[in-house]
């Protein structure tokens, strides 16, 4: 596990920004390796590191490089940097930074955006785009266990309102449509906008995805990967992709055209998750890309599942699993050296 805090004081020095760049690569060696400095290279593994301190100067290409601080690994000669193979690798971003921004997204509760970042860290909003998104890398569950318990599942649309023209321009087409002077729209309200889906434990973690259709093809199979189908009873609302899980486990329906709530059946959890999700996202983010909308997924589920826990707690979780790497960010990243 992710190595104890030191003192009251670091977290302090994390949320009221006095952290320095010496502890923020300090508390990043201790968590990282709470039983002494380990060899990164999955080729080697070795358990004996000794630091060494590398001067500022140029190098062979030619360019600038400030003083660094390594490891050598006593077996294998080979020399890492405690952000080699994690999150925070090759970012030209202080070390200080990064973590101040984690603890930023850890501990509020919709999310902090990248424009808020590039104000109030003065770092570049491409920058700061990107730093968002490995920190949501690292915040993604990569060992997801199966759900348990009673459970709730559901799906949203997430995506832009049509909602063109003054109120009162509005009102007028309405009035025209109903009078026959206009062609009645025939736009589904669910064009253009992302389908999301989402498992919940009562009282327990959710789980959620970005899916491409509501259909019972793509749902069920889901459902069937992500749950503990013996230990299980599944609360939905009607809708027919739904209908033949039943053979699978438990399942109680929720007429939502007849009732909201029929004794404990009801789908009220997964409802409040999603009002937060949709809250966060308009509210904060405005505009998600498709490509991109998992990621965030990733975020509210990270705080979602340990809301049980403190702001600083959540944040020294996540500090204990920064290692790996997306590929796709590597490509692109504006603050790669
Ligand atoms: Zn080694």
């Amino acid at each position: 596990m992710h190595g104890e805090p030191k003192s009251k004081s670091e977290i302090l020095s994390v949320s009221d920004g006095t952290l320095t760049e010496a502890d923020a690569r300090a508390m990043l060696e201790r968590i990282r390796w709470p039983n002494g400095v380990h060899c990164v290279f999955a080729d080697c593994g070795g358990a004996e590191a000794y630091k060494i301190e590398v001067k500022a100067g140029k190098r062979n290409d030619g360019r600038f490089v400030g003083p660094r601080h390594l490891f050598k690994c006593k077996a294998c000669r080979r020399q890492f940097s405690v952000t080699k193979g994690t999150i925070f690798e090759d970012s030209k971003i202080p070390l200080r930074t990064w973590i101040m921004v984690m603890y930023r997204m850890c501990s509020s509760k919709k999310g902090v955006s990248a424009h808020q970042i590039h104000r109030e860290f003065g770092i570049k909003y491409e920058s700061a785009w990107f730093m968002c998104h490995r920190i949501r890398y690292a915040m993604q569950d990569k060992n997801p266990l199966l759900l348990s318990g009673t459970i709730e599942a559901d799906e949203t649309y997430i995506g832009p309102r049509r909602r063109r023209g003054s109120p009162t321009t509005r009102e007028r087409i309405k009035d025209e449509q109903e009078m026959g002077l206009r062609p009645q729209p025939v736009r589904d309200w669910r064009e253009g906008k992302q389908i999301v889906f989402g498992i919940v434990e009562r009282g327990g973690k959710a789980r959620t995805m970005h899916i491409k259709d509501a259909t019972k093809d793509e749902i069920n199979p889901i459902l069937i990967k992500n749950i503990d189908l013996k230990e299980s009873r599944l609360i939905t609302d009607a809708h027919p992709s739904y209908r033949l899980i039943r053979h699978h486990l438990p399942h109680d329906v929720i007429k939502h055209e007849l009732e909201y709530v029929r004794g404990d059946v009801h789908t009220q959890n997964i409802e409040s998750y999603w009002s937060t999700l949709k809250r966060g996202l308009f509210g904060t983010f405005h505009h998600v890309g498709e490509n991109h909308l998992g990621q965030y997924l990733s975020e509210f589920e990270y705080r979602f599942n340990r809301r049980k826990i403190t702001d600083a707690d959540r944040f020294y979780a996540l500090l204990g699993q920064i290692e790996g790497r997306l590929a796709w960010y590597l490509k692109d990243d504006p603050s790669l050296v």
